[in-house]
């Protein structure tokens, strides 16, 4: 290995474990999921499914709304969770869905 690919070489690898190290601060941010039996969960008819919405009890919820483009979302729309400024230091589903959704911005 010539001294120039073997810099490249070992500056890619610290490059990828710093990558892997901000990843993993990112993900350990995320508190613990919001059960659905979550007390404040049941109060704002959270499900893990926006699919899963009871139509009945929510004649105005539609299955484009979810918690990735809901105003209240704390992460980038792509995240398959995230916080929400409603379960402080938990986190929701990017696919779930509250009664207390509102469009984003
Ligand atoms: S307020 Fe928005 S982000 Fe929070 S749980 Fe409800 S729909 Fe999801």
């Amino acid at each position: 290995m010539k001294q120039a690919s073997r810099r490249t070489f070992m500056f890619q690898v610290v490059a990828t474990g710093t990558a892997l190290v901000a990843s993993r601060a990112a993900v350990a941010q995320l508190g613990p999921a919001v059960p659905e039996t979550d007390p404040t969960a049941v109060a704002l008819g959270y499900k893990e499914d926006t699919t899963k919405v009871d139509a009945k009890k929510f004649p105005k919820h539609s299955a484009s709304q979810k918690c990735s483009n809901c105003a209240l979302w704390v992460g980038k729309p792509t995240d398959a969770a995230g916080g929400c400024s409603l379960f402080a230091g938990k986190s929701v589903k990017g696919n779930g869905w509250c009664s207390a959704w509102a469009k984003k911005a």
